[in-house]
């Protein structure tokens, strides 16, 4: 599933190609992909419009246009948007083509038919459903104190909640924690200050050096050039490598599901307390 670094990733490559373009039609494979207005208003309130930026929160993409409509797309479990030739055969499972003035277009390809987009006026309705940006300097260690302190749940929980912190998901909450040495299952009220502290520090680090290395492409996630990204070589626990050695201690890597999400850690490097 895209996260934070693989979303900021397409916003990043995507922005040279589609900034300043026009839409000049949409083409619908499958018309469950447009959440609102009804297709049609979608397809003809999109076209003919400049996009003009493209904003990432969490792991939502907002595209603004020249008229007061922000077009919004949640990749959800398998989403991908590649930059292709209006004229090519699209990709496998492309679901909705966006075309563009300069004859390429935007590709949203999706196996699952998880992802969503839709218009809005303003970032209202996502905003009211998500946490603070780990990476901006509002995210503070104190705010992350915080915002675990009373809670009861386990902290991967936590760290996967989108309304405590925006943008981490399953890979990287397993990442973070084995690099703050954290036990996936501990109440997130029970950390100490610098648990905290090794927590916030863990989860900026690891998802700027994610950033840095275009995304994690584990699953079905393309860059826009439709290219891998490289950040999953970097793993040391996320991501099914149950079985595996630890690269710090060499115990084995323990899989454990919480909240029915697979969980990897080093039972060695992060004991339960
Ligand atoms: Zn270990």
């Amino acid at each position: 599933m895209p996260e934070l670094p693989e979303v900021e990733t397409i916003k990043n490559e995507l922005l040279p190609h589609v900034v300043g373009r026009h839409i000049t039609g949409i083409t619908l494979f499958w018309e469950g992909i447009v959440r609102q207005p009804a297709v049609q208003e979608f397809r003809s309130r999109l076209t003919g419009q400049e996009i003009t930026g493209i904003a990432r929160r969490g792991k939502y993409l907002i595209f603004s246009l020249s008229s007061d409509d922000l077009w919004i797309t949640h990749l959800r479990m398998t989403g991908a948007l590649i930059i292709g030739q209006n004229s090519a055969e699209p990709p496998r499972f492309t679901r909705a083509i966006i075309h563009l003035d300069n004859d390429t277009g935007i590709f949203f390809r999706d196996p699952r038919k998880f992802g969503v987009m839709w218009l809005a006026k303003d970032t209202n309705s996502i905003d009211s459903k998500l946490g603070p940006e780990p990476l901006e300097a509002a995210f503070t260690p104190q705010v992350l104190a915080e915002r675990l302190a009373r809670r009861t749940a386990p902290i991967k929980a936590l760290l996967l909640d989108q309304k405590l912190i925006a943008g981490v998901g399953n890979m990287y909450a397993d990442e973070a924690l084995f690099a703050a040495k954290i036990n996936p299952w501990r109440p997130g009220g029970s950390l100490s200050q610098e648990e905290v502290e090794r927590l916030h520090r863990a989860i900026q680090r690891i998802l700027w050096a994610a950033i840095g290395n275009k995304g994690a492409s584990v699953d079905t996630y393309f860059r826009p050039d439709g290219t891998e990204g490289t950040a999953h070589f970097e793993f040391k626990v996320a991501h099914g490598l149950g079985g595996k050695s630890c690269p710090v201690c060499g115990t084995t890597i323990e899989r454990t599901v919480v909240r029915n999400r697979g969980t990897y850690f080093c039972p060695r490097c992060q004991p339960e307390l």
